[in-house]
């Protein structure tokens, strides 16, 4: 018999643990923005998975090298090199500018992992006595879900119960250059400088055009390492290659814009591999990245040959489709279109983002229920997307979109908005 959405919905809910609440839609096919559910309907996706699946849904160039890497070798741990790693390394460092990379599998780990390298660095080049490492987070961050992450964060439901917490973290107010200037003049112990270019767990939300160049030199002048956290932000989705592209040798020719400064350490995630396959990264260069020696770090499955044949052909197809370029020119008309039905709304008051990276804010509080029913009856309308909070829902759809299909998505949003007027 055939499994109905209600089936698997119930089998999830009694077998598995409750670490989400899932928008009621069961998924089991994908192909470029669309998905289907289980009883056949098709839905405009809105979210990419968190911005991971920027290239679409079961690209057949990656695909193709997953499946032809999958058959040849999948797996030999770090104890062995395999014969796709070392392409692959040179593929990715030259792509982002950087001398090399530590490769991993999820956007978390990746954090993590920048955290010890920056560690490890304060104690060997800066000279920061052992223990005493600080490195700088902002209010608002979101990293992901481990115990030393979670234990900067301000989400409390995330944080709560979960202690003890790691230490060696000073949090400030995200976009507020005076502040990052007084921790740094206040403290000899600062060792790294952690930061989202734009939040996107916080409801996309933006810091003014030149808080990261003024964030860099601070940085700089201090010698602290500046730290980006582009998993969600990076790969194209903001309309340029990285949010912070100071490092950049893609042929984009993306904006020379204020973001466009030089992160010491690059953290990567989501769709560097087009949502295909769980990889990360972490880049930097020589001077940074050689503070970390055999046995200090690593992960059975970080670097392994599908994640590098996947990658590979992830990273070609945002050049070939220039995805960039078509981000940076649909979130112009995403905005426009959304802003000017927002003029004459009751029921939203904002729209906000950067290239495909999206948000609206609803006239509503926090923890109302009201970004979960729109969203519910955008599904009903065809669209998939996912409040952050009560009152803001993210817009995310896969950098693949055609300008038709995007127009199309528009007008389902605002009816579905319109539907909601008071
Ligand atoms: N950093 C940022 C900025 C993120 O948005 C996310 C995921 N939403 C993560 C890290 C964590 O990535 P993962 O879920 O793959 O651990």
């Amino acid at each position: 018999e055939k499994l109905t959405s209600a089936d698997a919905i119930a089998l999830e809910d009694k077998f598995g643990a409750h670490n989400y609440h899932p928008l009621p839609v069961v998924l089991s096919r994908g192909e470029g923005v669309y998905l289907w559910d289980i009883e056949g309907k098709k839905y405009y996706d809105f979210l990419s998975a968190y911005s991971a699946v920027n290239q679409g849904h079961c690209h057949p160039k990656i695909i193709s090298a997953m499946i032809h890497q999958a058959q040849t070798l999948t797996l030999t741990s770090r104890a062995f090199y395999n014969d796709k790693l070392g392409i692959y390394e040179e593929y990715v460092t030259k792509y982002f500018g950087f001398d090399k990379v530590l490769p991993m599998n999820t956007g978390a780990e990746a954090v993590e992992t920048a955290v010890k390298i920056c560690r490890k660095w304060a104690y060997e080049k800066k000279g920061i006595s052992e223990n005493n490492a600080q490195i700088i987070v902002c209010d608002g961050n979101f990293h992901g879900r481990t115990t030393t992450i979670i234990s900067f964060s301000n989400d409390e439901n995330a944080r709560k119960n979960f202690g003890p917490y790691t230490s060696g973290f000073i949090k400030i107010p995200y976009n507020d250059v005076e502040a990052l200037e007084n921790v740094l003049a206040s403290s000899t112990t600062i060792a790294g400088f952690l930061v989202e270019p734009i939040q996107g767990e916080a409801g996309v939300y933006m810091p003014s055009e030149d808080y990261l160049a003024k964030a860099k030199a601070l940085c700089a002048a201090n010698n602290v390492l500046f730290i980006a956290d582009e998993v969600q932000t990076g790969i194209a989705r903001t309309g340029s290659l990285l949010a912070v592209c100071g490092n950049c040798t893609c042929e984009n020719k993306c904006e020379k814009q204020a973001s466009y400064v030089a992160p010491d350490i690059l953290i990567l995630g989501k769709a560097i591999s087009g949502g295909a396959y769980p990889v990360s990264a972490v880049l930097a260069n020589n001077e940074i990245m050689n503070v970390i020696k055999p046995g200090q770090h690593g992960s059975t499955f970080g670097g392994n040959p599908v994640a590098a044949a996947v990658a590979m052909a992830a990273l070609d197809v945002v050049n070939e489709e220039k995805l960039s370029q078509n981000a940076r020119h649909l979130g112009k008309i995403f905005r426009t279109e959304l802003g000017k039905y927002i003029e004459n709304s009751n029921i939203a008051t904002l729209v906000r983002g950067k290239g495909l990276l999206n948000a609206i804010v609803i006239n509503d509080t926090e923890d109302s229920d009201t970004a979960w029913n729109i969203c519910m009856k955008m599904a009903e309308n065809g669209l998939l997307a996912k409040p952050t909070h009560g009152n803001i829902i993210r817009f995310a759809p896969p950098l693949v979109m055609t300008e038709e299909q995007l127009l199309d998505c528009i007008s389902i949003i605002i009816s579905t908005l319109q539907q909601f007027e008071k």
